[in-house]
């Protein structure tokens, strides 16, 4: 395959959960292809690895794009074109880690502002706004986001953000983008969407509506539990300017071997999530008729509360399962997870290997007590990150480790 003939797959794609058409290539063809070409020095297959600070000058200001590597780095656009076709964006701009790109996007606003987001956010973010920004005088309000009425109630005329999570961590709430999308256009705030627990691949947040997507790239999008990063996407003009000034101007810029590790995860993110939705689906279908198990959250149950807008939101339920033990004590919760072997306990999510957690005393341990209990986070719940091993292997080692419960 040529250059020339290389197919240019890093342009905008606009179908809704990537379905291929003629014009737009599917979610697939866009994960391996999009943002990269080969080499045309070397006809290298993979994006080099420019590990360079600096880029040398014809002239002052006569360059070919690239001044200083802080701004950019020619390995990071890949991963920002990549990146941003496999969320029909125009704009990507990649970042050192997740916390790091919501870090800047809170960074653009003004003491006095008011921003709205769930009262089931993930815990790091959670610390971020309440114990670094609320003290340089930003103001939150953690709402129930399935309530669009209650939303709409904790808008104030200084709100100038809603910051959305879809599938929640670690109870799986599922909320409506569209409608809260919606809700914030009309009163003029912009509306976010954390993607993270979902990927590119599973939903779509700015063909929902909502005008800036952020993720985790150090989970389902790397996938292999190798690297830590951070971006967002929109189609905005104005924000792509404003994230791209504070990347610039404060510096949390990714490294060009952690946007190559991005890359490479990211070419079988589409066969990956697959793996991940059928075997947690196995794993949720086993765990609720359990004896020792009071209560599964997992999205695809006819019986969630929103099974229904997940279906219309989503292409499917993804990886994440959390269930609460019928002896709701942690020390319960704690010998269930020494008992696995496949399963590993270990904070974060979204690598083909299968992980459990205990929020309340992992994640989420910055929130306090009360808090966490009063939004339905007992002390017994415990977060499963399925991974892409056998579903037998996996459901057998649940078996044998709930027998400690
Ligand atoms: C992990 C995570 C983050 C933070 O990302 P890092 O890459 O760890 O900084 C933010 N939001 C969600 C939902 C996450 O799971």
């Amino acid at each position: 395959m040529s250059s020339s003939s290389t197919p240019d797959l890093s342009t905008t794609a606009t179908t809704e959960n990537g379905s291929a058409s003629h014009t737009t290539p599917g979610f697939g063809t866009r994960a391996v292809h999009a943002g990269q070409q080969p080499d045309p020095s070397t006809g290298a297959i993979m994006p080099p690895v420019y590990f360079t600070s600096t880029y040398v000058q014809d002239a002052p200001g006569d360059h070919k794009g690239y001044e200083y590597a802080r701004v950019s780095n020619p390995t990071r656009t890949a991963l920002e074109a990549n990146l941003a076709a496999l969320e029909g964006a125009e704009h990507c701009i990649a970042f050192s880690s997740g916390m790091a790109s919501i870090d800047a996007l809170l960074k653009t606003f003004t003491p006095g502002d008011h921003i709205v987001s769930t009262n089931d956010l993930y815990g790091g973010t959670f610390r971020l706004m309440t114990q670094v920004f609320e003290p340089f005088g930003l103001r939150f309000t953690f709402a129930d986001l399935a309530d669009v009425d209650a939303v709409a109630e904790a808008i104030t005329p200084n709100t100038r953000l809603l910051w959305i999570e879809t599938p929640t961590n670690p109870l799986l709430k599922v909320f409506d983008i569209a409608a809260l999308s919606e809700l914030a256009h009309r009163t003029n705030i912009t509306a976010g969407v954390d993607n993270t627990f979902a990927s590119p691949y599973l939903q779509q947040p700015l063909a929902l509506g909502a005008d800036l997507v952020m993720h985790s790239t150090t989970k389902y999008l790397g996938g292999h539990s190798d690297v830590v990063g951070g971006a967002i996407m929109t189609n905005s003009d104005a924000w792509n300017e404003k994230l791209r000034f504070l990347i610039k101007s404060a510096g949390a810029a990714p490294g060009p071997m952690d946007c190559f590790l991005q890359l490479r995860g990211i070419k079988t993110l589409h066969l990956r999530m697959e793996r991940h939705c059928e075997n947690a689906a196995a794993v949720a279908r086993f765990l609720r008729p359990h004896p020792k198990v009071a209560d599964v959250r997992w999205p695809g149950f006819e019986d969630h509360p929103a099974h229904d807008l997940a279906k219309r939101q989503m292409r499917d339920f993804g990886g994440m399962v959390s269930f609460v033990l019928k002896d709701d004590a942690p020390e319960t919760a704690y010998r269930v997870m020494a008992a696995t072997k496949v399963f590993a306990l270990a904070e974060s999510l979204g690598g083909v290997e299968s992980l459990i957690s205990h929020p309340a005393s992992m994640t989420h341990a910055s929130i306090p007590a009360e808090k966490r209990r009063a939004s339905g986070l007992s002390d017994s719940l415990i977060r499963l990150s399925v991974g892409i091993e056998d579903e037998a292997d996996l459901i057998a080692d649940l078996e044998q480790a709930l027998e400690a419960a």
